[in-house]
């Protein structure tokens, strides 16, 4: 008998990544293994985004490019799951009648029982209940064999902060963490998998464990530090306003904390700042930045920008790229402001023009440029310990330059710095498998030459091209 396939699209945020994991470990005892292919499904589920007007667009118009599948399948089962789902909820299936099932961000633990009857009765299902704390079978701990080397862990979910132009609190629920022990059992089954580098993720990590009474995020940071055969840990997000000296001090005194931290600034200005309720000023953020330079003065702090929120002058917007050039970030996410239901912003006046906006989001992203380029041509002639991810399979036109003459599509790697810059190299072929013994390895790599978004490097110390024959590397 022919196995059963679930297709997944993920879109959005890392969360939805891990939540795609959970709802593949939960269907997996079904009998479900994954495919890339959505033809061959028996069970396509659209894991969405509602963070922008533009991700939910998105949602849409791939579950109107399934109609014909379902035509062509009644029995296949088309699930739309993630924040546009607990949003939207019955209204998707007002809408779309190729939908069967809309779940929302807390129903993945019920899924193989939702997905059980409609199996059973060709019934459509809503389910978009949503708890204010977490259950004991809220995220499975079963952790399938997986090829990955970095991966995610979700350690609390929901937001309570409420920022102005945020659909999350409405859509992800209420802040829940989860017990420290269940997060280090599952780092624990993960890198008994393969997995080298973990991201725990939350909307802000900072408060973590605060309402349930369990240790602090630094404390939790120490405890996945001592996982034995875990090299690197990173973590994301971190909201200014909560950013602890203990966690700061992290950054000196925990040896497999990747020293990079992203912290969201959202605007230079403190008038927007304010109506965004992010509930710090601009100076504090510029002081938290020098604190953790103080800790590592190498540190890589990277940011999300906001242009075109509600209101926002041109005077605002000038300072806003005065505190670009001022902290001078290693990369920057800036966004377009987007008007979203249930979010306050949405009722605000004095909304911008969508030509205005643009403009705003071009100067921004001029005024970062120089600054990513200088902070990656400052690393050309040093050695980086980069922890290999793959072997590439095309080389965009920017690597092939770099590369110059001595590159051969095929003996390209890539991984990362501790400071989550891009690293391509080339190492001469290995007739034995080389991908699998190269990569989760980390390499001292000699940067040449920086580009815009990518490094370009030379591999030393390690005669790589006999890594594939077992030869000693630099794992850990
Ligand atoms: N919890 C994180 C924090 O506080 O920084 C952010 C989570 S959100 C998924 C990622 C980014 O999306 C935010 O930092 C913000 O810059 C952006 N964002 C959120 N709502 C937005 C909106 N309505 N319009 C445009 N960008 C938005
Ligand atoms: Fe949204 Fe603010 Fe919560 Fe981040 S902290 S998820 S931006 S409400």
């Amino acid at each position: 008998m022919r196995s059963k396939k679930l297709f997944i699209n993920t879109m959005g945020c890392q969360m939805n990544v891990y939540d795609s994991g959970q709802i593949e470990r939960r269907l997996a005892p079904l009998g479900f293994s994954t495919t890339e292919t959505p033809n061959e499904a028996d069970i396509i589920i659209v894991n969405t985004c509602a963070i922008r007007a533009k991700a939910e667009q998105k949602a849409f118009s791939f579950l109107g490019r399934l109609t014909p599948l379902k035509q062509k399948n009644p029995e296949l089962i088309i699930g739309v799951g993630g924040c546009v789902a607990q949003q939207e909820g019955q209204r998707i299936l007002s809408r779309m009648p190729q939908v069967d099932l809309v779940f929302g961000t807390q129903a993945i633990r019920r899924l193989p029982q939702t997905i059980q009857k409609i199996s059973a009765t060709r019934c459509r299902v809503v389910d978009v209940e949503m708890e204010t704390t977490l259950s004991a079978d809220d995220f499975s701990t079963s952790v399938p064999d997986s090829s990955e080397i970095s991966d995610f862990v979700t350690i609390m979910r929901g937001c309570d902060n409420y920022c102005t132009y945020c659909v999350v609190p409405h859509v992800r629920g209420r802040e829940s963490s989860r017990p420290p022990e269940e997060i280090i059992t599952e780092i624990k089954k993960m890198v008994a998998n393969g997995v080298r580098e973990v991201t725990l993720l939350g909307q802000n990590v900072n408060s973590y464990g605060r309402k349930e009474g369990l240790c602090r995020f630094d404390q939790l940071l120490e405890m996945v530090n001592d996982v034995e055969g875990l090299e690197r840990i990173r973590f994301t997000t971190s909201h200014p306003k909560d950013l602890s000296r203990e966690l700061m001090a992290a950054f000196g005194s925990l040896d497999k904390l990747c020293p990079h931290i992203h912290l969201p600034v959202q605007s230079g200005s403190d008038r927007v700042l304010k109506r965004m309720n992010r509930r710090y000023t601009r100076d504090r953020y510029v002081e938290n930045v020098e604190r953790l330079r103080g800790v590592l003065p190498d540190i890589a702090i990277t940011s999300d920008i906001i242009v075109g929120f509600p209101g926002e002058t041109q005077e605002d917007l000038e300072a806003t790229l005065d505190l670009i050039r001022n902290v001078e970030f290693d990369g920057l996410f800036a966004f377009i402001y987007s008007d979203r239901p249930n979010a306050p912003a949405v009722h605000f006046d004095h909304k911008i023009d969508e030509s205005e906006k643009k403009a705003r989001l071009q100067a921004v992203l001029s005024c970062q440029e120089q600054f990513t380029l200088q902070k990656n041509q400052a690393l050309v002639g040093s050695v980086q310990k980069v922890l290999v991810e793959g072997f590439s399979k095309t080389v965009s036109g920017e690597q092939a330059a770099a590369s110059r003459k001595d590159l051969t599509i095929g003996n390209q790697w890539s991984g990362r710095t501790g400071t989550n810059k891009i690293v391509h190299f080339t190492a001469a072929p290995s007739t034995d498998a080389p991908n699998q013994r190269l990569t989760g390895h980390t390499v001292e790599i000699m940067i040449e030459r920086a580009m815009p978004h990518s490094l370009w490097g030379r591999p030393i110390s390690t005669p790589i091209g006999t890594l594939g024959k077992g030869a000693q590397t630099h794992a850990a």
